[in-house]
């Protein structure tokens, strides 16, 4: 299975810093992901609302062929306030408008919004081999299903399906009725669990759900500690007398 080659472009200053070198380094079967060429200074935008359009974008990000498909990454809102567009067959734009707020607020990173977002418009790519398809606006389906193609019309819903997202029932219906790789599923399925929230956060949130049972668990292991020490304590006592 060939992976497919995608390129972030940066546009203007985006406020947060990104680590790029981890989406790099993301280890996949589907997606090899490259930190290329970015515009530090983007002109004003054309919106109405400080929003850049479509149009403005198309003609700003660049195809250089070297890719399957470039994102372009930008700080600012977009048209319609999307968080995310496809600007043509190998070209989209993600932004990070409320967006980055958003998942920080929940514990996620903006690289892990990123990959999850990546992994969207990568499963349009292989199913379609362009990133819009004739039939695009049936894939986003409004029900919240923590699905890849959540609609997320409320932008804050994105939350869902960012720890370890999934294809639902009917996406992965609608992938299996198009040619790709026996291989793709499985292993984006693989690369999915991997999306996840840091253990720490995991833990914290565990600890917030079952706060009675925590606090008998942490009580419970200060009494083992406690039980433990006494019992090294005297067996070293017997060894070496001097103890005490
Ligand atoms: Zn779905």
């Amino acid at each position: 299975m060939s992976q497919l080659k995608i390129s972030i472009v940066s546009l203007g200053s985006l406020k947060y810093p990104i680590n790029m070198t981890y989406l790099e380094g993301w280890k996949s079967r589907i997606i090899n992901v490259s930190h290329g060429a970015s515009i530090a200074h983007l002109p004003d935008a054309d919106g109405s609302n400080w929003e850049y359009t479509r149009e403005q974008l198309s003609g700003l990000i660049k195809d250089d062929g070297n890719y399957n498909f470039i994102i372009g990454l930008i700080s600012a809102p977009l048209e319609h306030n999307y968080y995310m567009h496809r600007l043509g067959d190998k070209i989209a734009v993600l932004s990070l408008f409320e967006m980055a707020e958003i998942v920080r607020l929940y514990d996620f990173t903006i690289e892990n919004y990123m990959l999850r977002n990546i992994y969207e418009l990568a499963v349009l790519y292989k199913v379609n081999s362009t990133l819009i398809p004739s039939d695009m606006y049936s894939w986003a389906h409004d029900d919240v299903r923590g699905c890849l193609f959540d609609m997320n019309a409320n932008k804050s819903d994105i939350v869902f399906s960012l720890h370890q997202p999934k294809i639902c029932h009917a996406c992965n219906a609608r992938i299996l009725s198009n040619q790709v790789d026996a291989e793709f599923l499985p292993e984006l399925s693989k690369d999915l669990k991997k999306l996840k929230k840091s253990l720490y956060f995991l833990m914290a949130e565990w600890v917030k759900l079952h706060p009675v049972l925590a606090l008998i668990m942490a009580a419970l292991s200060a009494t083992s500690i406690n039980l433990i020490s006494s019992i090294i304590f005297e067996k070293s006592k017997a060894i070496f007398s001097w103890l005490g």
